[in-house]
């Protein structure tokens, strides 16, 4: 053990960042206490957001060192809460309420007496209008950075099989103040989905006919709108996704994969659509901005055939993943996950199996297991590669 905990503030380790070492939640008669513990004071501000009703704790760049469980249990007026980076520079805490609160009091108490330096919010109730009254945007906060608009969709690009590279784009779910699902021992979906996608480069890249991008390469929010943009911005022939997700259901367990559709196929697709959807809202994104009816028309005008390919590479991506691992029952699935809306990139989204599922979390923890995944779906590239190849030649 490097880490003498409680004596973090002491140790004089060359760390940039302060290190964030424990968060505790209390329910006091008087208010819910957050207390969030960390090596230095750090400058911070809190504001408030409604539907559904959360406060954002937005602090500088910190390394993030909580327990795997922090934040999955609730106490008082908190229901849960999240952490994580947010954008370069940035960290936030998003704190869900069970009903609106509002922050009575908040400070941070520097390091002393090999204590660490701790910042404290004081939780209390308020009523629905108050809080509406006070939530919303700070001035210069939109959760996301002002971002071009996506450009009008021209005819579904073919697959240059000639002088060109096959590219690739990968995406990692979740990540940063997402942690996505987290599954009985504490494992988060956004880090096994990152190692599993890093190992799925590996093989592509070593193939040599393939170019790799990636959403995100590292433990940073994005949103899922940023990751379509990612796809394009590309060029990507194929956009695959990589989740492991979590349902109320402990005994579901497998891999399966989703093409996009403006309804869900069953409750499962229709439970895993809503959690994944809500990405940006727990991570305190502003969607006030988007506009849905749009991309539906994009999609609908469009993209029939896009969406015939990502179906002819799911159907390849199947037999492989069964080898590997066993597949859910109707493995291929409906959903509209916000995430495979490129209306000009072939997108999949594959679940490799359920975190809320003992077996599937233990394989998705085994580097090598991981490594057996990215074959099996790198062989469905292949194949997908060699399907488009020959359409393009024959020109159907
Ligand atoms: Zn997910």
């Amino acid at each position: 053990m490097a880490v003498c905990l409680g004596m973090a503030g002491l140790s004089g380790t060359a760390v940039a960042a302060p290190v964030a070492t424990n968060a505790r939640l209390g329910e006091h008669p008087e208010h819910t206490r957050f207390v969030l513990e960390l090596t230095e004071t750090v400058d911070y501000r809190i504001f408030t957001l409604a539907e559904p009703n959360r406060i954002v704790l937005e602090l500088p760049d910190i390394e993030w060192r909580l327990q795997a469980k922090a934040g999955i249990k609730g106490a008082g007026l908190v229901t849960s809460y999240r952490y994580g980076p947010f954008r370069k520079g940035r960290s936030r805490v998003v704190l869900d309420l069970a009903s609106p609160a509002k922050v009575d009091a908040n400070f941070i108490m520097p390091p002393e007496d090999g204590k660490p330096a701790r910042l404290v919010l004081d939780i209390v109730p308020t009523d629905e209008i108050a809080f509406l009254a006070t939530a919303g945007w700070p001035d210069d906060a939109a959760g996301a950075e002002p971002v071009p608009p996506i450009d009008p969709v021209e005819e579904a690009k073919p697959v240059d099989n000639k002088d060109g590279v096959f590219i690739i784009a990968l995406d990692a779910g979740h990540g940063g103040v997402d942690p996505g699902a987290t599954g009985a021992s504490g494992t988060l979906e956004k880090d096994v989905v990152l190692a599993t996608v890093e190992a799925l480069k590996t093989e592509l890249e070593a193939r040599g006919n393939y170019k790799v991008v990636l959403t995100r390469g590292d433990d940073n929010f994005i949103t899922l709108k940023d990751r379509v943009r990612a796809g394009r911005a590309g060029k990507a022939d194929l956009f695959i996704s990589l989740h492991a997700d979590s349902v109320s259901d402990a005994s579901v367990h497998g891999a399966s994969i989703y093409t996009l559709s403006e309804t869900a196929s069953d409750s499962v697709a229709a439970e895993l659509e809503e959690s994944e959807n809500a990405s940006d809202i727990i991570s305190g994104v502003d969607l006030s901005g988007e506009n849905d009816e749009v991309s539906t028309i994009l999609i609908d005008l469009a993209q029939r055939e896009t969406k015939n390919r990502a179906s002819v590479f799911a159907q390849m991506v199947l037999p492989e993943l069964d080898k590997q691992t066993g597949l859910i029952s109707k493995p291929h699935r409906f959903a509209g996950f916000r995430v495979l809306k490129a209306p000009d990139v072939p997108s999949v989204l594959i679940e490799l199996g359920f975190l809320s599922n003992v077996t599937d979390e233990e394989r998705l923890t085994s580097p090598k297991w991981r490594k057996g995944a990215a074959r099996a779906i790198a062989r469905a590239v292949d194949d997908y590669y060699a399907h488009m190849s020959s359409v393009a030649e024959t020109g159907h």
